[in-house]
């Protein structure tokens, strides 16, 4: 155990959430020191453990991937944590798990829901990690309450863009904190529950901290419900006039291809979902969750998954093409006459558009149509409006965005009476909740660890301090600090202008 964690209380450690620009590989580790007669308590629970997406930025030759450094918790004799929550399925939040394995790391029970794990098991397989070595999986729901020792933990839905997103309400007798995971306020969504606010209403009053997602905090308003996303689909392929619609969707975001299923239902075009291995894979995975396209299509359209010449004439050139992929293959006979695309990514498609264009087949994009996208974080609205829910009574600690993110919304966040943590956080800091305070107890440089496999199958780990990366690899998906820093006033003004007495 970490020795400044003498003192009874929630101690809260981001290992990934918090770096200085692009984050992914997510990992926090609570640890309760709860004073139990005269002795004190020591439980600890991990919550998430992703990868970090742009691992090449770092610089290690032939690394396959780089995750935040546990190694020191995981090895903790005295005080192991006990176990794993995963809020949801998404790489930067899961994938982590198959890499310390693979370095010949034990994990403690992971807790997390149906669809989580079906995307876990693809990955142990994928890896080649045999049975012996799997962790425990316990599933859970929306509603469960999981104990460890002096930590009651209820799970809560949350929305998101994949099924089984979940938020953590964390209990303690130090502390009450709630762990938001990726989620948007949005109770639109499509089967599956979104993020319960009821319960969230019927706690407030005990939630001291909210360990919030803050990653879409510079758009202002409200994150794009999935309803809009839906219509925005509806009426563009209405307005098109053509028979044919190309619609790919992004492959980690299975709410995408039920709303692009749903609104070809509506107006009664067949669908055919087309894509690589990849979109094939996740589709099955959609289809074994219990999903059924053809319940749904209740024989109203037809649903194909073929690429077969003859199935496709039967549809009589009425049909959405929905999937992930690149190129148009010429059983589809596109052209500018009978055609139409929409593209839902923001540069995922780019080689799309350029086969679109080469057709002269028009389309629609995200840049003139923000709703096609389909969002999976809360955009600054949301804060607003769950932190009212709460009865703007806890303290906001932001993750899943840059520190300097933190920084410039400090004055936006006061004048909403948004309570923010007074200290940015930063990865590998370690801060003590005790009921609303919160205190800065440590600091050291985070680390990821690179991740090398060689002929041997074995992951091989090597250090390396985190930095900021942006420009730097292949991703460069980070907004700017100047253009987040101008948003943040625009916003404030704006809500001054709306105060003032017209
Ligand atoms: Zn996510």
């Amino acid at each position: 155990m970490n020795d400044a964690l003498k003192k009874s209380g929630l101690y809260w450690q981001p290992l990934g959430g918090n770096n200085a620009d692009q984050i992914s590989g997510h990992c926090y580790c609570y640890t309760d020191v709860a004073r139990q007669g005269k002795k004190l308590s020591t439980t600890s629970v991990l919550v998430d453990l992703g990868k970090f997406d742009n691992h090449q930025a770092l610089g290690i030759r032939n690394s396959a991937a780089a995750v935040p450094d546990i190694r020191d918790i995981l090895s903790d004799r005295k005080n192991p944590p006990q176990a794993l929550f995963l809020t949801h399925s998404h790489p930067d939040h899961l994938n982590g798990i198959v890499h310390y394995l693979k370095a010949g790391y034990r994990l403690p029970p992971l807790y997390a829901g149906k669809y989580t794990f079906m995307i876990l098991y693809d990955l142990l397989k994928d890896f080649q990690i045999g049975q012996d070595l799997w962790p425990k999986f316990n599933v859970i729901e929306d509603g469960n309450f999981v104990k460890k020792g002096s930590l009651e933990i209820e799970v809560l839905a949350s929305s998101h863009t994949c099924f089984d997103s979940f938020g953590f309400i964390i209990k303690s007798p130090n502390a009450v904190v709630y762990h938001s995971g990726d989620m948007k306020l949005d109770q639109t969504t499509y089967f599956r529950k979104p993020t319960n606010l009821r319960r969230l209403k019927e706690r407030a009053a005990e939630i001291d901290a909210v360990v919030a997602d803050f990653c879409g905090i510079y758009a202002d308003g409200f994150a794009v419900r999935e309803t809009e996303t839906f219509e925005q689909l509806v009426r563009l392929i209405k307005k098109s006039r053509k028979q044919k619609i190309f619609l790919p969707v992004y492959p980690t975001h299975p709410e995408m291809y039920i709303t692009a299923f749903l609104a070809a239902l509506k107006l009664r075009k067949n669908v055919v979902f087309y894509g690589n291995s990849d979109f094939f894979n996740y589709l099955k995975m959609i289809i074994e969750y219990g999903i059924s396209f053809e319940k749904m299509a209740q024989g109203k359209i037809e649903v194909s998954y073929s690429h077969n010449r003859e199935e496709i004439d039967a549809l009589e050139n009425n049909y959405v093409v929905i999937g992930t992929f690149n190129h148009i293959p010429e059983v589809f006979s596109a052209n500018r006459q009978n055609s139409y695309g929409i593209i839902t990514a923001k540069t995922f498609f780019n080689p799309l558009k350029g086969q679109l264009n080469l057709r002269n087949i028009p389309f629609a994009t995200v840049d003139d149509y923000p709703e096609l996208q389909g969002y999976g974080h809360g955009f600054f609205g949301d804060y607003e409006a769950l932190n009212n829910l709460l009865g703007q009574r806890p303290v906001f600690i932001p993750t899943h965005c840059p520190t300097y993110v933190i920084d410039d919304v400090r004055e936006l966040a006061a004048y909403c009476k948004i309570k923010l943590i007074e200290n940015t956080p930063k990865n590998n800091q370690i801060y003590r909740i005790k009921k609303k305070k919160i205190e800065l107890i440590s600091s050291s440089p985070a680390k990821w660890l690179a991740v090398i496999y060689n002929n041997d199958n074995f992951a091989y780990m090597t250090e390396v301090f985190q930095k900021p990366t942006s420009g730097h690899g292949f991703l460069k998906r980070t907004i700017s600090r100047r253009r987040c820093r101008k948003r943040f006033k625009a916003f404030l003004q704006r809500r001054i202008r709306q105060e003032q007495p017209s």
